[in-house]
């Protein structure tokens, strides 16, 4: 053991194997390993406990409207671009019971009591880590700290992924937030072909990678490492122009293009929903026969249901047009006035995700064309 390169921050090469009892030490701390995980010809987040659950030589492809598997040869563990999933469901739960009322003479309401889950994330994107971020502006803003979001975010350990392979839909260099993990992680790892370069982001990565066998990261690996990421840089299967963005959606809600694509879009929802970064919820009540128990559950909601936009006198946002259009305006425009950031990350999975193939690096290529014409 070579206790002089572990300070924070530094980096050191990792034996693959070693990673297993790095997940087993997570466990012993009482956190939940979880990771991609092919399931139903798909791949999801879900409980792992060793490298073997992991989909080790798959990578994904990617395109509008599209996601396919693809056992790509190579033997790396985490060369697959996710799916549908995100993290979101993590730390903002697409269900979770606010309180229940019982009715026993009196109404009495009881909290859901439940201590938050302890997850240890293993394979985080950098356009991911920045969609955690993106989402604790919402939930931990400084006037308002949602308790069940913080509850989790205080509970993660995050094993960040550098991404060496980037899918079709891909965007995250033009929105800055890719392919190298900056910060946010606990470690981060790059694989190289027979090792992991882990870099250490915080004191409890520090003392679980100080129990294991490692060497120091030489400058061949590092160089390895930035080549692979310079390369997989420029192999970015999209790029978004910010470079006019807000301005250009919210000086021109009257143009021909919202017309387009309200045609196109089926109102599904979907792009809300595998995105990383919407929050929209609503809360429902779930009473039983008797009307003795009341739950009240928070629920994942979009701005492309139809209920979304139902205010006293009727909806605001009738047309799928004005939906698409408040969805867009809002991600790549006014949530800079928000939150200090766009609401994109350039994941690309609203992108593969619509049933329709509507592509929001097209729509705002198209409306800039619209507008210079
Ligand atoms: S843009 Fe696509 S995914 Fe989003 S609501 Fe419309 S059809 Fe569904
Ligand atoms: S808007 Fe689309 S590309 Fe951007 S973060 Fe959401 S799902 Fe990813």
């Amino acid at each position: 053991m070579i206790e002089r390169h572990l300070a924070i921050d530094s980096a050191v090469s990792l034996p693959k194997n070693e990673l297993d009892a790095v997940l087993s030490d997570l466990r012993q701390h009482g956190y939940q390993t979880v990771g991609p995980r092919l399931k139903d010809e798909g791949l999801v987040y879900a409980g792992i406990e060793t490298l073997d659950d992991l989909p080790r030589g798959v990578i994904s492809e990617q395109a509008a409207g599209t996601f396919r598997l693809v056992q790509a040869g190579q033997e790396r563990y985490f060369d697959i671009i996710p799916g549908g999933q995100s993290w979101k469901q993590f730390l903002f739960p697409p269900r979770v019971t606010l309180f229940t009322a019982r009715k026993n003479g009196h109404w009495r309401i009881e909290s859901d009591g439940e201590p938050a889950p302890r997850y240890a994330l293993i394979g985080v994107r950098a356009c991911e880590l920045a969609a955690i971020e993106i989402q604790d502006r919402a939930f931990m803003r400084a006037d308002y700290c949602d308790p069940i979001y913080s509850a989790r975010h205080r509970n993660l350990f995050i094993v960040a992924v550098n991404c060496l392979q980037p899918a079709g839909t891909c965007f995250c260099v033009s929105m800055g937030t890719g392919p190298r993990a900056e910060r946010g992680y606990d470690l981060c790892l790059t694989e190289l072909d027979d090792v992991f370069l882990v870099e250490i982001g915080s004191e409890l990565g520090r003392s679980l990678l100080a129990k294991r066998s490692f060497e120091p990261a030489s400058a061949f690996l590092q160089n390895a490492a930035n080549q692979g990421l310079e390369q997989a840089a420029q192999q970015m299967g999209r790029r978004l122009d910010t470079s006019d963005l807000p301005d250009l959606l919210t000086k021109n809600l009257e143009a021909e293009r919202w017309e387009q694509v309200g045609k196109r879009c089926l109102s599904c929802a979907n792009c809300t929903l595998v995105c990383p970064t919407c929050f929209c919820w609503d809360t429902t009540d779930h009473t039983d026969l008797l009307g003795k128990i009341t739950r009240r559950e928070r629920v994942w909601d979009s701005c492309f249901n139809p209920s979304y936009s139902y205010v006293a006198g009727g909806n605001t946002r009738q047309a799928i047009r004005s939906r698409y259009r408040q969805w867009l305006t809002h991600k790549l425009g006014t949530w800079k006035e928000q939150y200090g950031t766009p609401g994109c990350v350039g994941c690309g999975r609203c992108i593969t995700w619509c049933p329709a193939g509507i592509d929001l690096t097209e729509e705002i290529a198209a409306l800039r064309e619209e507008v210079k014409a």
